[in-house]
């Protein structure tokens, strides 16, 4: 990667704005001019000499020497994200796990601690306390919103702070500036899965946050078509990141980072779309006699609104909703949905419904998830961009 220093000093988009940066930055061009990004499908590269090979493998000559270490690409994109997150440095992962397993394994030794968001992704709880607890890592989860929780949570060996905002499936807004600061406090890193909002509507790295992580598997793609991750943040922390993606594997895919790229060039639009569609849901599922509640931070009474209007640009496109009743009353929606996709996933244009109880929540105990809000009535939507009056009427049929 270049040194950024002098890498900005003479780069014609420094100071541009997001949406410039969305589209421009980070393309380098070969010999053929082409005007979209080249797709480069090469698991190695050739040398000129003998010379020139043994220079690119001790580190002599910078250059590509085999994709699992670079590839033009992939550092397209990584320069791209790196722009948008307002970052030093980024590297590509192959999944979005990958990107949060590397983070992990990289920058944390055995006998450290995470101090942990209770609501975060299912997957990275799993990996926290199924396998990082193997290697001697420990994993204590706190209530996002609950600050002397947090305080109380730290101890000597907390490494490392790791928190999603908005959350899922509640859209719990954390305070990011006030947590960097406590984190900080203790000499730990502060690292935010900022998925679900994407850097088109929040860039955690201006509240203090050390280290950004994506699945570039939702909203960067956007279609729902590629699977791939990404770390970002200062260049000391991403080369340790780096070094660890280049001896273990998970690197990314060059075709899935070229579909991010191009993904990369309508996310504020798309944010945006996505954002205004949840925001009409909301509000038509808040004025809905069978429903009893509505989760989503741009409803002015949810608690975390006024944060996320200082936070974020957008609300994002995530909701969850309690029917009125149990289980069956929210089955009967789920099943009475003839448009909207029954699946878990999110961050694509075709919206898409789950019961958070029985899937993705699925294997907390009955206390975790009352503890965690998750009840049988609740109903969680990645709202997509599908016409509203037609995703409205999708949800009218099962709510009687
Ligand atoms: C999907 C998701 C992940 C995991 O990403 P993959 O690309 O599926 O590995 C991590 N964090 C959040 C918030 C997610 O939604």
């Amino acid at each position: 990667m270049d040194n950024f220093e002098n890498h900005l000093a003479e780069d014609p988009l420094f100071g541009a704005a997001l949406d410039t940066l969305a589209i421009r930055a980070g393309q380098t061009r070969s010999h053929e001019g082409e005007h979209s990004e080249a797709l480069y499908l090469t698991s190695s590269y050739v040398f000129g000499s003998a010379q020139e090979a043994a220079e690119r493998f001790s580190g002599a000559q910078e250059g590509n020497v085999y994709s699992r270490y670079t590839n033009p690409t992939v550092r397209m994109f990584e320069e791209r994200i790196a722009a948008l997150e307002g970052a030093e440095a980024a590297v590509g992962t192959s999944s979005g796990m990958a990107a949060i397993l590397s983070t992990c394994i990289a920058l944390l030794k055995s006998g450290d601690h995470i101090l942990c968001s209770r609501s975060v992704f299912g997957t990275t709880t799993v990996l926290f306390t199924k396998f990082l607890q193997k290697f001697g890592v420990s994993t204590t989860f706190v209530n996002p919103t609950d600050y002397s929780a947090w305080e109380a949570g730290f101890t000597a060996n907390t490494k490392l702070v790791f928190v999603e905002t908005p959350s899922n499936p509640l859209c719990d807004v954390i305070d990011l500036q006030r947590l960097a600061d406590l984190t900080h406090v203790h000499g730990a890193l502060f690292v935010v899965d900022n998925c679900f909002c994407t850097p088109a509507l929040q860039q955690p790295l201006k509240f203090g946050a050390d280290l950004i992580i994506h699945s570039a598997t939702k909203y960067i793609d956007g279609q729902g078509r590629c699977l791939g991750g990404v770390v970002a943040g200062a260049k000391q922390h991403v080369d340790e990141v780096l070094g660890f993606i280049r001896s273990a594997g998970p690197s990314m895919s060059p075709f899935n980072a070229w579909v991010f790229l191009k993904g990369l060039e309508t996310l504020r639009l798309r944010m945006e779309a996505h954002s205004r569609n949840a925001l009409a849901l909301a509000q038509w599922l808040n004025a809905h006699p069978q429903v009893e509640k509505v989760f989503y931070a741009g409803l002015p009474t949810h608690m975390g609104h006024e944060l996320a209007v200082k936070q974020q640009s957008a609300f994002g496109g995530v909701l969850s909703f309690r029917v009125k009743g149990g289980r069956e009353e929210a089955w009967k929606v789920i099943d009475a949905t003839r448009i909207m996709s029954l699946t878990a996933n999110l961050g694509d244009t075709k919206t898409t419904i789950v019961h958070p109880a029985t899937t993705t929540h699925g294997r907390l105990s009955p206390e975790q998830k009352a503890e965690a809000g998750i009840t049988e009535n609740l109903i969680r939507i990645a709202v997509g961009l599908e016409d509203i009056a037609d995703l409205k009427a999708d949800l009218a049929r099962g709510l009687g």
